[in-house]
C-alpha cells in the first residue's frame, strides 16, 4: 500500500508531528509513503510536489511549528475538474490513500474526493489517461482526516492539533500585559484568533484571569457593552489595579456585524474614561514551536490514521481525539456537524451554537462569568465555613484551583477560610479568612499561595484536626494535592467513628506533575511540567545536533513513568527507561545496538530519557557510563 499525507487549510503547530508519526508507522508496517507539498493544489499539480519518504526524511522536525509539506489554499480544488486532475496524480503515482491532516475545509475537499473517486477513474480512462483495468471495480480510495486548527472548531475530536500551542501563546502573552499593566493601571484589550469559534478566546480567558471576554458564540443583546462598562466599574472599584479583556475576532454586535478593537476601546473611553491599549495577537498564534500537548496528540493520532487506513474498514473517517483517546468518526458526520454549528452562528441561533460546542465549552463559560466578577453574587450566609488546602510537594496550577474554588463558594454566599501548608496546618490551626480579592491575582503564580509541603501525619494529629474543625466550624474540606494528600483524607476518613467532626465531605483535587493518581486521565500540573521538559530537550537537541552525542536526561516522576513516556514522544527520543517497564541488560544492549545503528546511518544525536525511579538497581549515571 502507498500512502499519501498532505497538510492543507491554514497551518496549525503540531501538523510535523503527525507527518512523523504517519510516515514512521506506516514505513514500520511495510507501507510506502509519500508526501505531497502544497496541500490540495500540490495533488493538484502533481509532478516535483510529489516525494518519497523513507525514514529519515521526517528526523528533526518533531519540534518545529509549520509543516514541511508546506499548505495552500487551492481554487482548483474546489472545482470538479481540479479535483479530476488531482484523481489523475494520484492514479499515478499508485496512492491508494491520503491522509489529510487539516481543517473543515480541508476535509470537505476530502469527501468529496472520496465520493467522486470512482466516477473520476471512469472518466480518466474513457480518455484514456489511464489504463481502462483501472477504472474496472476500483477499490474504494482510502481517506483519513487528522484535526488541524489551531481555532479547534472541528467535530469529532476534543482537541484540534495546534489548538493547545495558540492557547499557550496566548497565555503567555496575555501574562506579559499583566505584568505591566498592574504597574500602571491599565486596560488592555487583546484580539485573538476565531473566525465562528470562541475557544481560544474563552480558555484564554479562563487561563488568565481576564475580566471579560466576547465570543462569536454568544448572543449579544443591544446592552451588552452596558454590562461590559459596569463589570469593569466594579472591578475597579473593589481594587483591581488592571483589567484584560479577551475578544475573539468573530465577535459580533447584536446585528451581526463585527466587534472592532476601536469600538471597544471608544466604548471604554467616552463610558468609563480609560484608556485602553489594544493587542492584536494575530499570527503569532499560529508560530512557534508546538507544545507538548500537541506533539503527543499529534504522534497517537498520526498513528492511529496508519492504523485505520491499513485496516479493514474503508470507511473515509477522521481521527480525533475523545476523553483522551483516538476516536474515529466517519467523514461525513464530521463535515455535516461542523458546517452545521458554522451555520447556526452565521444565522444567529446562538443557543444551538453553544449547546453543540459541548458541556465542557459551557462549564467554562460559567465558570468564567463567576471567576471575573469583582466581587460575589451571593451574601455571606450562616453556613460555617469550607476549607481550602494544598498539600505537598506543589503543582504549577495549585493556585489557580484555589482561586476558583474560593470564587464559586463564595459565590453563593458560602464562606471559605484558607488552610496553609495542608493537613499539617490543620493540626497546628494555621487557619485564615479568605476574601474574594485575596486570590485575585492568584491565577498564573507557580507553587501554593496557601504553601504546599511534604507532611508524615501522626495519629496524634487527628484529634487536633478535628478540635481545629470544631473551632473554625469546618463544613467540608477541598483538598487539593497527590498521592500523600490522597492518603491523609482517608486517614481522617478512617477516624471518623471516633472523632464526629470529620464527618463532613472532603474533595480531593488531583494536583502533580507526577500524573500518577486515579479517577483522571491528567493531574493538574503534569501538562506545564511536561512543556518544561522538552524546552529543555530542545534547546539540548540545538546545542547538540553538530556532535555525536547522546544524553542521558533524567526526569521526575517518582515511581510514575508518565513524564518520561510522554516527553519521549514529544521530543523523539531513541530510548526511555520507565518504572513500568524496569531496565534489564538485555533491554539495555538492545536499545544501545539500534542506537549504534542511527549513529552509523548519520544520526547525529542520541537521548536517552530515565524516569528518576526506573530501576533500583539501574540508575541514571549507571545508564550513563554504559553509554560512554
Ligand atoms: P481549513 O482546512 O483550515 O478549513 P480552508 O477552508 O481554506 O482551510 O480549506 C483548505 C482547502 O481545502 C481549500 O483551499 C480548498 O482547496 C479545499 N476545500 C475547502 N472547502 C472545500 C469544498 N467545499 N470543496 C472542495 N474543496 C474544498
Amino acid at each position: 500500500m502507498r500512502i499519501g499525507i498532505i497538510t492543507s487549510g491554514g497551518d496549525a503547530p503540531g501538523m510535523n508531528a503527525a507527518i512523523r508519526a504517519i510516515t514512521r508507522c506506516a514505513l514500520d508496517r511495510g507501507a510506502e509513503v509519500v508526501g505531497i507539498h502544497e496541500g490540495w493544489q500540490g495533488v493538484v499539480d502533481g509532478g516535483s510536489k510529489f516525494r518519497a519518504f523513507d525514514w529519515r526524511s521526517t528526523g528533526g522536525i518533531l519540534q518545529l511549528g509549520g509543516t514541511i509539506l508546506g499548505t495552500a489554499r487551492s481554487e482548483a480544488f474546489r472545482t470538479v475538474t481540479g479535483r479530476r486532475q488531482a484523481a489523475l496524480n494520484l492514479a499515478l503515482a499508485g496512492i491508494d490513500g491520503l491522509v489529510v491532516i487539516g481543517g473543515d475545509g480541508s476535509l470537505t475537499g476530502a469527501l468529496l474526493l472520496y465520493q467522486e473517486w470512482a466516477e473520476h477513474l471512469a472518466a480518466l480512462a474513457a480518455d484514456g489517461k489511464i489504463p481502462p483495468e483501472k477504472a474496472e471495480n476500483p477499490a474504494p480510495f482510502r481517506i483519513v482526516g487528522l484535526p488541524g486548527s489551531i481555532d479547534n472548531d472541528q467535530f469529532g475530536t476534543d482537541m484540534s492539533i495546534g489548538a493547545d500551542t495558540a492557547l499557550n501563546t496566548i497565555v503567555e502573552a496575555v501574562d506579559r500585559l499583566q505584568s505591566t499593566a498592574d504597574s500602571h493601571q491599565r486596560t488592555f484589550v487583546v484580539e485573538v484568533m476565531g473566525r465562528r469559534c470562541g475557544y481560544l478566546a474563552l480558555m484564554g480567558a479562563v487561563a488568565t484571569g481576564a475580566d471579560w471576554v466576547l465570543i462569536p458564540e454568544e448572543e449579544m443583546d443591544s446592552r451588552w457593552h452596558h454590562r461590559m462598562v459596569e463589570a469593569l466599574r466594579m472591578g475597579r472599584e473593589a481594587g483591581r489595579r488592571h483589567d484584560v479583556l479577551i475578544f475573539a475576532e468573530g465577535a459580533r454586535h447584536s446585528d451581526g456585524l463585527p466587534i472592532r478593537a476601536e469600538a471597544i476601546t471608544e466604548i471604554l473611553k467616552t463610558r468609563l474614561g480609560v484608556e485602553a491599549r489594544v493587542t492584536v495577537l494575530g499570527h503569532v498564534q499560529r508560530g512557534g514551536s508546538p507544545s507538548a500537548f500537541d506533539r503527543v496528540l499529534a504522534s497517537r493520532l498520526g498513528a492511529a490514521a496508519v492504523d485505520h487506513i491499513l485496516g479493514p474498514d474503508p470507511t473515509p473517517v477522521m481521527i480525533g481525539q475523545i476523553h483522551n483517546m483516538p476516536k474515529a468518526t466517519p467523514l461525513d458526520e464530521v463535515v455535516a456537524k461542523s458546517h452545521e454549528v458554522n451555520t447556526q452562528i452565521d444565522h444567529g441561533n446562538f443557543e444551538q451554537a453553544l449547546q453543540m460546542r459541548g458541556r465542557s465549552f459551557l462549564d467554562s463559560l460559567q465558570v468564567l462569568k463567576t471567576l471575573a466578577r469583582a466581587q460575589p453574587k451571593a451574601e455571606l450566609a450562616e453556613r460555617g465555613r469550607i476549607a481550602i488546602m494544598t498539600g505537598g510537594p506543589d503543582a504549577p496550577g495549585m493556585n489557580a484551583i484555589l482561586r476558583t474554588a474560593l470564587r464559586i463558594a463564595r459565590n453563593e454566599g458560602q464562606d471559605v477560610a484558607g488552610v496553609r501548608f495542608g493537613f499539617g496546618g490543620l493540626a497546628r490551626g494555621d487557619v485564615l479568612d479568605l476574601g474574594w480579592m485575596d486570590v485575585q491575582n492568584w491565577i498564573n503564580l507557580g507553587g501554593s499561595e496557601l504553601g504546599a509541603v511534604r507532611y508524615a501525619m501522626s495519629d496524634a494529629d487527628i484529634p487536633l484536626m478535628a478540635e481545629q474543625i470544631k473551632k473554625w466550624d469546618i463544613r467540608g474540606i477541598i483538598a487539593v494535592g497527590g498521592l500523600s494528600t490522597y492518603q491523609q483524607a482517608m486517614k481522617l476518613m478512617q477516624a471518623r467513628a471516633t472523632h464526629k467532626e470529620l464527618n463532613i465531605p472532603i474533595i480531593l483535587v488531583p494536583a502533580t506533575i507526577d500524573n500518577n493518581l486515579p479517577a483522571t486521565d491528567f493531574t493538574v500540573g503534569a501538562d506545564t511540567a511536561l512543556n518544561n521538559i522538552i524546552d529543555a530537550l530542545d534547546k539540548i537537541k540545538y546545542t547538540a545536533s553538530a556532535a555525536h552525542r547522546t544524553y542521558v536526561v533524567e526526569v521526575m516522576g517518582r515511581e510514575s513513568g508518565y513524564l518520561a513516556l510522554a516527553s519521549s514522544i514529544a521530543s523523539g527520543a531513541e530510548m526511555q527507561l520507565l518504572s513500568e517497564d524496569g531496565i534489564d541488560l538485555d533491554m539495555l544492549q538492545r536499545d544501545i545496538q539500534q542506537l549504534r545503528r542511527g549513529f552509523a546511518g548519520g544520526k547525529k544525536l542520541g537521548l536517552v530519557i530515565i524516569a528518576e525511579e526506573a530501576s533500583p538497581y539501574y540508575d541514571t549515571d549507571f545508564v550513563r557510563r554504559i553509554m560512554e
